[in-house]
C-alpha cells in the first residue's frame, strides 16, 4: 500500500533521496542505529570510522534531531516529515544518528517548557552529542506511582542541591549528564512538589552502580546520590513545576517512527521462519498457525503506522495512540519470544557462533557477560518491553480511563493512606 501524502512531501522525500545517494555512508548497512547508540564509545574498526563520517556529514546538513527547531540547530521538521525521512533512510540502508533520551526525551521537554536561554544551552550541545543522557525517574519504591518519588532537592543559593536514590537508569554507563525528578517541596500535593533538574553525572555527588540483567548485560544502573549540585538555571519549566513536564517526557511520541517501526520486527519474523524452513517444521499445523499469528500483528502494528501518520498529516494531536502502540508492540513482542523459542525447543539455550554476548551490538560484550542465544535472548529481553517506558497495566489504564472514557480507578489502600497522610 502507498499512502499519497502530497506533492509537498514527495518534494522533501526526492530531495532526501538525493542527499543520501551523494553522501552515503558505506559500510553501516546492516547496523542498527539503536545499537551503534548504545555502542558509544566503544565502536572501533572500520565501522566506527564510517560511522563518525556519516555522523559529520549529518551535522553539517542538520540532520540530526532535525525534528529541532531552526535556530537550535535542527530543521523544524513535522512528524510526517520525519516518518518520511526515516523510510529514506530505511530504504537507503543507512543508520540514522540519533542522540537517545537527549533527543527523544529532554530536548522536547526543555522546547516545550525551558527559557529561551535554556533552548540556546541545552539544546545544541545535545545535537553535537556533546552531551548525552539518562533518566532519573523511577526510585525502588516509586516506578509506576512516578509522582510519590521521594529525591530530595534543596535550593542554596543559586543551585539544587540533590540527595536519594534511584534504579533502572538506563544507558547511565553511556552518560554524561542525567534528568532527575526530584522533590523539591515536601508540604506541597504530591504532584505539585517536584522539580525537573539537570544535572552532570560525574563527579558530582552521584555513585552510579551497574545492575546485572537477566540477559547477563548491565544496561541499567542504580544510582546513590548524595548532595548532587545543579545551577537554578538547570531546573526546567520552573521549581515544583517538575510534573507538568515529566507528563511532556512521559508523552513524547509523535510518531516519527510510525511507518518504520514494524519494520525491525517484520525483519525478526522472516528470520523466525527461515529457522522454521531450516529445521523442516514449517508444514506443521501450529508452527504455522503461531507464524501465522506473528505475521498478522506485525502487519497490524504497520497500519496503526499508518493510521497515526494519517492523524499527523491531517494536523490532528494523536490522542492515546502512544498508549495502544506501546501495549500492542511489548505484549506482542514477549509472547513472539516464547513462540521463537517454542519452535526451538532445547536448541534455543545453544549459543551460535554468531552469536553475540548478550546486549552487545559490537561483539565486545559487558566484562562478564555471557552468550545467549539469538532466540534466547529474544525471550529474556522482550520482557522487559511490557514494563519500561509505563507497564502494560498503566498503559491499560490510560486506556480505560482516556481513550474509552471509563470511570477512574479506585486508589488502593496504600494509596489512601497516603492521602490521608499516613
Ligand atoms: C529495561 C528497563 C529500562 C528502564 N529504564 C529506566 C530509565 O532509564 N529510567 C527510569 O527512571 N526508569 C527506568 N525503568 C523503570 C521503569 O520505568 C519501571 O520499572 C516501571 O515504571 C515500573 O515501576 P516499578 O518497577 O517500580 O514497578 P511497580 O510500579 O512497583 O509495579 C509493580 C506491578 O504493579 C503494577 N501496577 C502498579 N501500579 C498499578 C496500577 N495503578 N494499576 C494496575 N497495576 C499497577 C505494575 O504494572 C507492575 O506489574 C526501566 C525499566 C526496565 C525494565
Amino acid at each position: 500500500m502507498k499512502l499519497d501524502l502530497g506533492p509537498e512531501l514527495d518534494a522533501f522525500r526526492l530531495r532526501l533521496r538525493k542527499w543520501i545517494e551523494a553522501n552515503r555512508a558505506e559500510g553501516l548497512e546492516d547496523v542498527d542505529e539503536r545499537a551503534l547508540y548504545l555502542s558509544g564509545d566503544r565502536l572501533s574498526g572500520r565501522i566506527a570510522e564510517s560511522y563518525r563520517h556519516w555522523t559529520e556529514r549529518l551535522l553539517e546538513a542538520r540532520l540530526v534531531c532535525p525534528q529541532w527547531p531552526e535556530k537550535f540547530g535542527g530543521q523544524g521538521l513535522s512528524g510526517v516529515q520525519v516518518a518520511v525521512l526515516n523510510e529514506e533512510f530505511h530504504r537507503a540502508g543507512v543508520p540514522r544518528v540519533t542522540r537517545g533520551m537527549g533527543e527523544s526525551l529532554v530536548g522536547p521537554s526543555i522546547i516545550v517548557h525551558g527559557t529561551e536561554e535554556q533552548k540556546a544551552h541545552f539544546l545544541p550541545r545535545i545535537i553535537s552529542g556533546e552531551d548525552r543522557y539518562c533518566q532519573g525517574f523511577s526510585e525502588p519504591n516509586h516506578g509506576s506511582d512516578l509522582a510519590a518519588v521521594e529525591t530530595k532537592g534543596v535550593v542554596d543559593g543559586d543551585e539544587v542541591v540533590i540527595s536519594g536514590q534511584k534504579v533502572w537508569t538506563s544507558g547511565a554507563h553511556l552518560a554524561n549528564w542525567i534528568f532527575i525528578l526530584c522533590r523539591t517541596d515536601p508540604e506541597a500535593p504530591k504532584h505539585r512538589g517536584l522539580s525537573f533538574v539537570l544535572a552532570p553525572l560525574h563527579d558530582n555527588g552521584i555513585e552510579v552502580r551497574p545492575l546485572r540483567q537477566a540477559t547477563g548485560a548491565s544496561g541499567f544502573s542504580q544510582e546513590f546520590i548524595d548532595g548532587c549540585r545543579a545551577p537554578l538555571f538547570n531546573v526546567i519549566g520552573g521549581l515544583n513545576n517538575g510534573w507538568r513536564v515529566a507528563m511532556t517526557t512521559l508523552g513524547n511520541e509523535r510518531g516519527g517512527s510510525a511507518t518504520t517501526q514494524h519494520l525491525r520486527y517484520e525483519r525478526e519474523f522472516w528470520a523466525l521462519v527461515d529457522e522454521a524452513t531450516k529445521r523442516g517444521r514449517v508444514g506443521e499445523a501450529l508452527v504455522r498457525q503461531d507464524l501465522a499469528w506473528a505475521y498478522t500483528h506485525v502487519q497490524l502494528m504497520r497500519f496503526q503506522g499508518l493510521r497515526l501518520l494519517a492523524t499527523l498529516a491531517a494536523k490532528r494531536e494523536p490522542g492515546p495512540e502512544a498508549s495502544v502502540n506501546k501495549l500492542f508492540w511489548s505484549e506482542y513482542h514477549k509472547r513472539f519470544g516464547e513462540v521463537a523459542v517454542g519452535l526451538l525447543g532445547p536448541d534455543a539455550m545453544l549459543a551460535g557462533e554468531g552469536d553475540a554476548p548478550s546486549g552487545e551490538p559490537d561483539g565486545e560484550g559487558e566484562p562478564g557477560s555471557y552468550h545467549l542465544a539469538r532466540w534466547q535472548a529474544t525471550f529474556v529481553s522482550s520482557r522487559a518491553g511490557t514494563i519500561f517506558s509505563g507497564t502494560s497495566q498503566i498503559q491499560r489504564n490510560i486506556i480505560g480511563e482516556r481513550a474509552l472514557g471509563l470511570p477512574k480507578e479506585p486508589p488502593s489502600p496504600v494509596e489512601e493512606q497516603r492521602s490521608q497522610g499516613g
